[in-house]
């Protein structure tokens, strides 16, 4: 741990940074594994077929954080990968999560989930709420295809409407392009839509490129005077690492996450409990924190 270093507390021209001091755990986020079936070139968490940077996480691993997590009033749990259904232990957790809470997951909807569909379809009885938000990263199936494999696009619309078919609410998470007019970008994805049965009103995520995990971004440091200056406190409160933690597994350890996107800085590792995480002031170090203090970029549908 290095959080009492100058460079998680101090811009490298020594002013303050700017931080979040948590207040709340509304939603407990696990990463399933950095394993996944496809192999996108721009994967944010540089997810691949076989890929353990980020271990597969277990029932057991998740079970404990779970429980802890309850009493602490969460509202949600959510999944992320890699693709989670490559995990082979996701039916049991999601089992086990969904008597408990609503649940969230994010997948590419192909094979790993079609595989397990029959398992799925199953949830849709449980006595809280499943939702997917699925990657469709451009409206064009060629553009997508391009980064994801060729017939990926058409493989996951029609996973989406199979899922809203029986009764799961689905999402979609695209990537944003420079100079995109966003509400064009978002009806560019109307017709497709329209084609897999899926309402008009789908709900879209769009996402900067985060780029590859490990990579040095150029981007403004965050200064605790730009947090008020610039920002509300309603603004503030919305910064994932206000109400989130993520639990990733790494070389054999569980460790607490700020958030999504921060996994590959161990200083972001803020400890092995929720009590322990929660009282942990998370600075805006992350280059990634830049699209939150920019953007408003968040992984969280709460
Ligand atoms: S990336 Fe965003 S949510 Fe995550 S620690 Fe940085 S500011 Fe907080």
């Amino acid at each position: 741990m290095s959080r009492t270093s100058n460079d998680w507390l101090l811009t490298p021209n020594g002013d303050p940074r700017g931080y979040i001091q948590p207040e709340r755990l509304d939603e407990l986020w696990f990463h399933t594994g950095t394993n996944c079936n496809l192999r996108c070139p721009f994967c944010l968490e540089g997810s691949k077929p076989g890929d353990n940077r980020i271990e597969f996480i277990t029932f057991e691993d998740f079970l404990p954080l779970a429980k802890e997590a309850l009493p602490l009033g969460l509202k949600r749990f959510s999944f992320t990968g890699g693709e989670p259904f490559v995990n082979p232990a996701m039916v049991q957790i999601l089992d086990w999560a969904l008597t408990h809470r609503p649940c969230l997951v994010l997948t590419n909807a192909t094979e790993p989930l079609m595989n397990r569909m029959a398992e799925i379809l199953a949830f849709a009885d449980a006595p809280n709420a499943l939702s997917f938000r699925v990657s469709l990263d451009f409206s064009d199936p060629e553009r997508h295809d391009a980064g994801r494999g060729k017939g990926n696009f058409r493989k996951s619309l029609r996973t989406l409407g199979r899922l809203h078919e029986a009764g799961f609410s689905v999402s979609i998470a695209r990537l944003q392009e420079d100079g995109e007019v966003p509400a064009d970008a978002d009806a560019a994805y109307s017709r497709h839509f329209a084609e897999a049965g899926l309402p008009e009103a789908t709900r879209i995520i769009s996402f900067p490129d985060f780029q590859l995990p490990g990579s040095i971004a150029e981007v403004p440091h965050i200064t605790e005077g730009c947090m008020t200056r610039y920002l509300t406190a309603e603004q503030r409160s919305g910064f994932m690492c206000n109400f989130s933690k993520m639990v990733v597994r790494k070389d054999g350890k569980l460790g607490l996450y700020a958030c999504t996107l921060v996994d590959d800085d161990p200083d972001y590792d803020l400890g092995s409990t929720l009590a322990e995480a929660q009282q942990e002031r998370v600075t805006l170090k992350h280059h990634r924190c830049y699209s939150c203090f920019a953007f408003g970029a968040s992984c969280s549908e709460g």
